[in-house]
């Protein structure tokens, strides 16, 4: 038996296990219980997921909530219907997994990546987030590394258990060639940023999603009714608060190709480079479309007249409106301006057809202070006793930037506890040393002192 359901996404906190929160009526219906795992077969792929009872106020609605890697993998977006339908899967005996080829460890590391594992559906050529104490060692902070699946066994989609033997492939995670669909881990010019990195936006992200999604994902839907696609969109609100990132996730949430260009980068060329480079970052969008153009800080290319506006601000000006003006009417490529001075950009650029669309991006409240803890925080071996409300609590005022090195430097704070054990002169990572690795409260506490 299956049943039709429709994806949201999962709770920030959630992302990254390998779980489907099912509507609990659709769960009876199937006969599902917490921890079984489903087939999810959207219109591109399919996903093997395990099994979780729906948030309560889900009830009845027929949604299923995934993250952006398993919605990468049945290749579909919020909104879309999926199939769902209980899975058969076996457990695997052993798994082989591939760990990029910045990572070297040294020691047994097969035991906590089964740990970490644990109770998650993996399929051969499949990238895994994967998070251990890694977070702390590499620049991306709270990230998560990609790690292949290299081979399982048995072959097919596979549970990984406590008795399940992890080997580390000799081959670097770079040369696994995933699936057809897994298009996670950013092929060129697609990001991988999925909503459930972005915390406490629901709203921007719901509008966003409106503007610029649902137009680029539908365009005969549009044009049947005759509306115009906006062009352009204006995010505005201070530096820090994730206009990059929403910038960055509709991108990868539609599997559109992602350019961009900051302002001032196009402001620094020589005379006549300007709109030369503007021309070709159009030209690209062009190409590669569906395509999504990022321009920070729009308001240093065009700032309103009186505000300077010499020669060459006029002449960059006129360049982007008339790119703007050729785009194609069937709303493939769309400009995100960024700026945090929204009152300081050329009216001319604010007019129909042009950014005609805005939206604020704000400074986050507690709750999505707290969100945004957890996304930065997800990564890394947190402690018991770190309790992420408080710091939601005692943050008022940070935007997401400073949150993100908040985390950071808990970490770091981490790292320092257990440098002396670590042989820096090796390009190696001791395995034992980076499974002990956990990051507390005083950490963190130490962080907040600055
Ligand atoms: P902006 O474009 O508004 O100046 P960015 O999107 O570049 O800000 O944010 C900078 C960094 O701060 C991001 O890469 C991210 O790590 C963190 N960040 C900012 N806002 C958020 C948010 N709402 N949720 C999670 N992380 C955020």
């Amino acid at each position: 038996m299956s049943a039709d359901l429709v994806v949201k996404p999962m709770k920030q906190s959630e992302a990254g296990r390998g779980l489907a929160a099912v509507d609990r009526e659709a769960m009876e219906e199937l006969g599902l219980e917490n921890g079984d795992y489903v087939v999810i077969a959207g219109k591109d792929g399919r996903a093997v997921a395990r099994v979780w009872p729906g948030y309560p106020e889900d009830t009845g609605t027929g949604i299923v909530r995934i993250d952006g890697r398993l919605r990468s993998e049945a290749g579909v977006g919020i909104d879309d219907r999926v199939e769902l339908e209980k899975a058969d899967v076996k457990p695997a005996k052993a798994i082989t997994v591939a760990l990029p080829s910045n990572l070297r460890i040294r020691g047994n590391i097969g035991g906590p990546i089964r740990d970490k594992l644990s109770g998650q559906a993996v399929t051969r050529g499949q990238q895994v987030p994967f998070s251990f104490g890694f977070g702390a060692f590499s620049s991306m902070g709270g990230q998560q590394i990609p790690m292949r699946i290299a081979d399982t066994d048995p072959a097919g989609t596979v549970v990984v258990t406590d008795s399940t033997e992890v080997e580390v492939s000799e081959k670097p995670a770079e040369q696994i060639v995933g699936e057809s669909g897994d298009r996670s881990g950013g092929d060129g010019g697609t990001p991988s940023v999925t909503y459930e990195d972005i915390g406490g936006l629901d709203d921007e992200l719901e509008q966003v999603r409106e503007m610029i999604e649902l137009p680029m994902r539908h365009p005969e839907l549009f044009q049947q009714l005759g509306i115009e696609p906006p062009k352009g969109v204006l995010l505005h609100g201070p530096p820090g608060t994730g206009k990059t990132l929403i910038a960055k996730a509709v991108a990868n949430e539609i599997d559109a190709y992602f350019t961009d260009i900051s302002g001032p980068e196009i402001m620094s060329k020589y005379y006549g480079e300007s709109e030369e480079q503007l021309r070709e970052v159009f030209e690209e969008a062009e190409e590669n479309q569906p395509a999504i153009v990022f321009i920070d800080e729009l308001d240093s290319i065009a700032p309103k007249r009186g505000e300077t506006s010499g020669d060459v601000e006029r002449r960059v000006v006129a360049q982007l409106l008339s790119m703007m003006d050729g785009l194609d009417e069937r709303g493939q490529v769309t400009v995100i301006g960024a700026t945090n001075r929204v009152d300081a950009i050329d009216p001319a650029l604010r007019r129909g057809g042009r950014f005609d669309r805005e939206i604020e991006v704000g400074v986050p409240d507690k709750q999505g202070r707290k969100e945004i803890m957890q996304v930065h925080t997800r990564g890394m071996p947190l402690a018991d006793d770190v309790d992420l409300d408080q710091y939601a609590d005692s943050t008022h005022g940070f935007v997401g930037a400073d949150l993100e090195s908040l985390a950071k430097e808990g970490a770091m704070n981490a790292l320092r506890r257990v440098r002396p054990q670590l042989d820096l002169e090796s390009d190696e990572i001791d395995a034992e040393v980076l499974d002990a690795i956990e990051v507390t409260e005083a950490d963190f506490k130490d962080a907040m002192k600055g």
